[in-house]
């Protein structure tokens, strides 16, 4: 079921993504050559209860996995998604790392994700988070009352093939509001004018994750890779739909 939110709870969303905005602008300064992604987390989770949230993704689970361990996914690389944070990561000049944070706060989630470069990184790398970053701004602009999920889908998606990357399989974006993952299901590739309606009042978080050499990947425990080992970007927000362009609750 999709939940549409009333203005209190819209209210509350903001204040939950206004955290997590927060988080990710204030980590431009945080994310440098030398770091460790322990150290990013550690800078993550304090800023989170500071603001007197909670970190969401902390102990979140799915069967068949030890709870997660950490305040932010931090995915190194070829690591697309859900990197652990570790003392012995640490951030080296030309990496691309992206970190995802979600923060709970007054029974509502925040959700949002952004890949940084480390000091100076290659050229490839700059445009595969160039395209990632404007596939995000491609879907978000189709989201509005009366659109389907579809049409998201497929402005994500056939941006991003038209550049030649590939969105990674099998990972979506979501509805969220009281639980972390909602319906509807937002895949970074579909048809338009297909799937469920967006109505006004609903809160999606929208998330290519995009790849330069493969769509396929390979899980080890949380981590998800490119296959091929070649690079991988993400980025993500968390919108509220509207009458006209939505109202993106995370800016950072
Ligand atoms: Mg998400």
């Amino acid at each position: 079921m999709i939940t549409i939110k009333n203005n209190n709870e819209i209210a509350k969303m903001r204040e939950s993504n206004r955290i997590v905005g927060l988080l990710l602008h204030k980590l431009d300064d945080i994310v440098k050559p030398g770091i460790s992604t322990y150290d990013i987390d550690k800078f993550a989770d304090e800023l989170i209860r500071n603001e007197a949230g909670k970190p969401a993704f902390k102990g979140y689970y799915i069967p068949g996995l030890p709870p997660f361990p950490a305040a932010v996914c931090s995915s190194v690389n070829s690591c697309i998604v859900h990197g652990i944070p570790s003392k012995k990561k640490i951030l080296q000049e030309g990496d691309i790392i992206g970190i995802d944070v979600g923060v709970y706060k007054n029974g509502y989630y925040g959700d949002a994700a952004k890949t940084f470069q480390v000091g100076k990184i290659s050229e490839q790398a700059a445009v595969l988070m160039a395209v990632t970053r404007e596939a995000l701004k491609r879907g978000i602009s189709q989201a509005r009352d009366g659109a389907r999920v579809g049409d998201i889908s497929h402005a994500i998606g056939s941006y991003v093939m038209s550049q030649g990357y590939f969105v990674a399989d099998n990972l979506t974006g979501h509805g969220i509001g009281t639980s972390l993952h909602e319906d509807p299901i937002v895949p970074n590739f579909g048809v338009k004018g297909k799937g469920p309606r967006l109505r006004k009042g609903m809160t999606i978080a929208i998330e290519p994750m995009v790849n330069i050499g493969t769509n396929r990947v390979i899980e080890n425990g949380w981590e998800f890779y490119v296959a091929d080992g070649s690079l991988s970007a993400h980025f993500e927000h968390t919108i509220l739909i509207t009458e006209n362009e939505a109202e993106l609750l995370t800016e950072y």
